[in-house]
């Protein structure tokens, strides 16, 4: 685990007990820091029993405190847990800060830090791909779910590659990216900020915090990552790279790799491993070695020459876009808890779009939204959109969920639905009359 002993004898509170809190429990104990950890569930609490004091950090006096260790799930700004800290002039971090805190400690090693609203963890399993090719230790980390704290520290030469929310960057206050990365900036998450300027604010924090000679490396795709390039520019000349998809020729080759957006990321990908000293001839095979990640554009099934693809990750209408204009002819199922009240920014990709098949809580809005510029199934459940776009589908044709919403009205997680989209394509392939399963007991959701 990583770890330093300048955690020992200074006291921290950690509230949240899922795998990144406890972690960073166990690390601020293995320095020899004084711990208090609380979490609203009792058997959470009762993991940390024996190395921590149990209290909530909200009823505690945190005079004398070093940090009050939340993770980044705690909306802080609506959380009590905020004001309470700056009563008492305590920093309130995540795990990451934490890192930054002992990076002195470690052996020499490089941070590349990757932020943007779509394709951080597309980017982030594509650099770590591109090091590992080159043969140089490394580690991913951060919001793809792997709690950074949680392994050995790599040799000396590492690289820890993290995928960074705008929340991670909020709980971090000295973290110095070698190289810093922003793909992409659009409205997302804004219960959780104070308008959109705010959220983009958080996201160029990432670049405020770098010292001189460090890399800030840019996509080119949105005017708000523009400006924010513009200005990190003005003040470090030469230390910025916007990296253009045009200049990277060889796409027909990274099958997991489609898309203008995956472009987007491979060219960024590549803009890190060239500043990492990673070679061409390293690079270019790894992008047509590369494994896409699960339910991110996953190419589900071929049949009678029809392709099934999975993106249910992309959960707002800027992720959708790129899908549809990945190929010529979809059959689109969209929907579930919506986030905006627009789909303009998939309008661009209309002309791709054969039908679309729509399905939960949007479906009557998006309908509506659709209605004038495709035919619109109102298909309600998944099941249904699927057999009902696998009817209308020629060979050649794509038939695609890629919602352009949350979850949460039918499912636990873009995982749960993105899993039961896979086994649906799979029943109805084998006999396209089979009975369509239940929906998800709706006790499992959140
Ligand atoms: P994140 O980790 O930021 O949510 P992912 O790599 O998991 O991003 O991709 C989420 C969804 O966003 C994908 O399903 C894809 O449709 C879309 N996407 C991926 N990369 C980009 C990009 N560069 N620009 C816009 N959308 C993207």
């Amino acid at each position: 685990m990583l770890t330093s002993t300048r955690f020992a004898g200074q006291r921290f509170a950690v509230l949240g007990l899922a795998r990144s809190g406890l972690t960073s429990v166990a690390s601020l104990v293995a320095g020899g820091a004084e711990v208090t950890a609380w979490d609203a569930r009792e058997d959470a609490r009762d993991k940390v029993a024996d190395v921590a004091t149990v209290a909530d950090p909200l009823t505690i006096d945190l005079a004398g405190f070093a940090g009050v260790v939340v993770s980044p799930g705690v909306p802080l700004n609506r959380h009590p847990i905020a004001a309470h800290a700056a009563a008492f002039g305590v920093p309130v971090i995540g795990d990451i800060e934490l890192l930054a805190q002992i990076r002195a400690d470690l052996p020499p090693h490089r941070v590349v830090g990757i932020t943007g609203t779509n394709g951080k963890s597309t980017t982030t399993a594509l650099v770590h791909h591109l090091c590992r090719a080159a043969g140089l230790p490394v580690r991913m980390g951060g919001n793809i779910g792997l709690p950074v704290l949680g392994e050995d520290a790599l040799p000396p030469g590492g690289v820890y590659v993290l995928e960074l929310s705008s929340y991670q960057i909020d709980l971090t206050r000295s973290l110095a990216c070698d190289i810093a990365v922003l793909i992409n900036v659009s409205p997302d998450h804004l219960d959780r900020y104070d308008g959109f300027d705010a959220y983009a604010a958080s996201k160029e924090r990432l670049f405020t915090m770098q010292s001189a000679g460090q890399r800030a490396i840019f996509g080119q795709g949105d005017p708000v990552t523009r400006a924010i390039a513009t200005r990190i520019a003005a003040q470090r000349a030469g230390e910025v790279t916007i990296a253009a998809p045009d200049a990277l020729p060889g796409q027909a080759d990274w099958p997991s790799l489609q898309g203008p957006h995956n472009l987007e990321n491979a060219a960024i990908a590549v803009a890190v491993a060239q500043a990492l000293g990673i070679d061409e001839d390293v690079w270019r095979p790894a992008l047509a070695s590369f494994v896409g990640l699960p339910h991110r554009m996953e190419r589900v099934a071929l049949a009678d020459g029809v392709l099934f693809i999975n993106d249910s990750k992309a959960t707002n209408p800027a992720s959708t876009a790129p899908a549809l204009a990945a190929y010529p002819r979809v059959h689109w199922i969209c929907g579930g808890l919506p986030k905006t009240d627009t789909l303009g920014e998939c309008a661009p990709a209309f002309g791709h779009v054969v039908g679309a098949y729509v399905i939960g809580e949007a479906g009557p809005l998006f309908a509506e939204l659709l209605g004038p510029y495709m035919p619109v199934v109102r298909s309600e459940m998944l099941c249904d959109a699927v057999r009902q776009a696998m009817i209308a589908a020629q060979p050649g044709d794509v038939v695609m969920l890629s919602p352009a919403c949350a979850s949460f009205d039918q499912f636990r997680d873009f995982e749960a639905r993105g899993d039961a989209f896979r086994q649906i394509v799979t029943m109805l392939i084998a006999d396209r009359d089979a009975a369509c399963p239940p929906l998800p007991n709706s006790e499992g959701m959140t």
